[in-house]
């Protein structure tokens, strides 16, 4: 068996040997009949001109014809398998440019479930069921609150969960990861009390006698998070299989997991080998904050192939570093020019966030990275973050020009004008300054969102339509599991900016900025492949492209688009083999092989 260096070796071999995968030639010798056609319906291209057409011909994994029923019918031979679309929809498979799959499917499988808890309540009352099957000291980690999602409209605290764990540690992650709450068990473990100071970039938040509450924001968050073991190699690759599972459930072929180390990598790569990484995956390596840590991820990064090279033929590839620049629009710690407001028109007086380490530092960070030809995702929320980070990009570039890094702005939130002009300047002269976006952040966390951002600046939160009209394309994500993983919510959000609840109004952020459905899958499907270098071989339906594919029972072109949520994925296919099948074969006819 091949371990370690070398199995990785033979990986990128074999991926180099294979090379970014684009036929020059769009003649498919007609003499080898296709070995899939899928026939009898729509289907979206997503190339330049959004063509829609009947049916497509794969051989190989491979797209070799796009076209007609009476095209592709003739590619095919008698040992073609052949699926017939009955009318259905087929789209390119879509792709999430930003979601935690590995940690959020540890999550799913090994925490507490509290993304639907609607009361303050129903947390407690599953802590406790969740603390019936631990031995006494045991951690409990819990996943999914969101004070915006609870009647009391609160954050949970440490006085809320020691009556049902008074004995174990407990701590549970917000849903956006930037916030949790812990018990007064764990605060004592951490040795988090009344006198001790909030660490750099983090706050312990307190109540009116100055005694922790439990919440513990950003790098506070550490001094609980460090104590807690962390996942085995088994429970992170059962993580990782339980979200591709529901990746092909809802017709998605490639995600980016930007926030990993070693363990997360070991994993794909041991899934990888063994035949179990039915999906395309891109990572961002875990840069920390200081100019120390990035160093470290810059070898990590080096020892890997550098894309669009890729292990697997397509399947793994180490993309680049992520770097944190602020915090989060859930816990108003994101760096903003002005006050976060509170509760939509009332002020967090004198908060306007604050970086997650030194500016400085970050650039310096990124200048590393850059200098090495290695891709950097930066998290940046708030405006002052972002123009930070697009302003530094800017520098390094003009430093040293070079085309294709994609550098990123991961949410990019809300961007000045400023911001959106440098984008439109970065991505036409150096392929890079691309916004990662998550158009569910106004649906599923839309009414913390509406409460902190404000009337005035929630309407210029995530301006896709000015992205839009000044030239500048974004990837489009759901940051599972800050959000849910399906893809279908990005596309119905990017159409309907809806908040979940409607606290403060149903559409808090207007609709001013919403785009139509070709926008939206277009940012779901080839432009999120752009910023996990597989442009050339994946997000649209085009010859020589591989034949990632996902088949809807309706047309999402031509549908009410306040349904596009409800969208249902019939079949997805990678590299042109069936991974997923809501008939269990009936939907698919198979050939005679
Ligand atoms: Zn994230």
């Amino acid at each position: 068996m091949l371990t370690g260096v070398n199995a990785i070796a033979a990986f990128a071999a074999l991926t180099l040997a294979a090379g970014p995968a684009l036929c020059a030639g769009t003649h498919a010798r007609s003499e080898a009949p296709a070995d899939l056609v899928l026939i009898h319906g729509t289907v979206l291209t997503v190339d330049a001109k959004d063509s829609v057409a009947q049916a497509v011909a794969a051989r190989g994994g491979k797209i070799v014809a796009v076209g007609t029923d009476h095209d592709i019918l003739r590619l095919a031979g008698p040992r073609t398998r052949r699926i017939d679309l009955n009318g259905r929809t087929a789209t390119p498979g879509l792709i999430d440019s930003h979601a935690h799959i590995a940690d959020g499917g540890v999550a799913e499988l090994f925490h507490v479930r509290l993304s639907d808890v609607t009361t303050v309540a129903e947390a407690v009352r599953r802590v406790r069921e969740g603390i019936a099957h631990l031995k006494p000291g045991e951690w409990l980690e819990g996943d999914g609150w969101d004070e915006g999602k609870l009647a009391e409209r609160r954050y949970l605290t440490a006085a809320d969960l020691d009556p049902a764990s008074p004995n174990n540690p407990v701590w549970l992650n917000h849903t956006t990861g930037h916030y949790g709450v812990a018990n007064t068990a764990a605060l004592r473990l951490a040795k988090i009390s009344a006198s001790t100071p909030d660490p750099k970039a983090g706050t312990i938040d307190r109540d009116s006698s100055g005694a922790p509450t439990g919440v513990l924001k950003e790098s506070a968050q550490a001094l609980v998070g460090d104590l807690i073991p962390p996942p085995t190699a088994e429970q992170r690759r059962a993580g990782i299989l339980e979200s591709i599972a529901l990746l092909h459930r809802e017709g998605m072929t490639a995600v980016k997991d930007p926030w990993i180390e070693r363990p997360t990598w070991d994993a794909y790569v041991e899934l990888l080998r063994e035949g179990k990484l039915t999906e395309r995956v891109c990572v961002l390596w875990s840069a920390g904050n200081t100019l120390d840590s990035a160093r470290k991820a810059l070898a990590e990064i080096q020892a890997q192939p550098r894309p669009p090279q890729s292990l697997g033929d397509g399947r793994l590839l180490s993309c680049g570093a992520k770097i944190f620049m602020d915090g989060s629009g859930g816990a108003r710690t994101a760096w903003m020019y002005k006050d976060w407001n509170k509760d939509s028109t009332g002020v967090d007086a004198g908060n306007v966030g604050y970086p997650a380490l030194d500016p400085e530092v970050y650039r310096q960070q990124v200048r590393l990275f850059h200098d090495a030809g290695v891709h950097v995702g930066t998290h940046a929320i708030g405006d002052r973050a972002i123009d930070w980070v697009v302003d530094t990009y800017a520098q390094v570039l003009a430093e040293k020009p070079t085309r294709g890094l994609r550098h990123s702005i991961i949410h990019a939130n809300i961007p000045t004008e400023h911001a959106i002009a440098t984008m439109a300047l970065l991505q036409s002269k150096y392929d890079a300054g691309y916004p990662e976006a998550q158009a569910p952040f106004t649906w599923w966390i839309g009414d913390t969102y509406a409460g902190n951002f404000g009337p005035e600046r929630s309407q210029r939160l995530m301006p896709f339509k000015t992205y839009l009209d000044k030239g500048v394309i974004w990837g489009g994500g759901s940051d599972y599991p800050v959000t849910p993983l399906p893809a279908r919510y990005g596309l119905w959000s990017s159409v309907e900016r809806e908040a979940l609840k409607g606290t403060f109004g149903p559409h808090p952020f207007g609709t001013a900025e919403a785009v139509d459905i070709h926008a939206a899958l277009r940012s779901y499907t080839l432009w999120a492949a752009r910023q996990l270098f597989l442009d050339a071989r994946t997000g649209s339906l085009e010859v020589g492209k591989d034949a990632d594919i996902a088949v809807w029972d309706k047309n999402p072109y031509d549908m009410p688009s306040p349904e596009l949520r409800n969208l249902h994925c019939e079949i997805t296919l990678l590299s042109g083999a069936v991974v997923f099948d809501a008939h269990d074969g009936k939907g698919a006819i198979r050939g005679q092989d």
